[in-house]
């Protein structure tokens, strides 16, 4: 009942290790399954 919302499957990147949705491009590195998905810029 308090399962409104569904928590996404949160896996490991395989690439930087940040916890991340699984199945999901890495938010933290753009990357999937070992690809380069998105450009992430990087922080300062
Ligand atoms: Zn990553």
């Amino acid at each position: 009942m308090a399962n409104r919302l569904r928590a996404p499957q949160i896996g490991r990147c395989a690439n930087c290790g940040e916890a991340c949705p699984s199945h999901r491009v890495c938010p933290h590195c753009g990357r999937y399954k070992g690809r380069q998905v998105l450009t992430v810029e990087p922080k300062k």
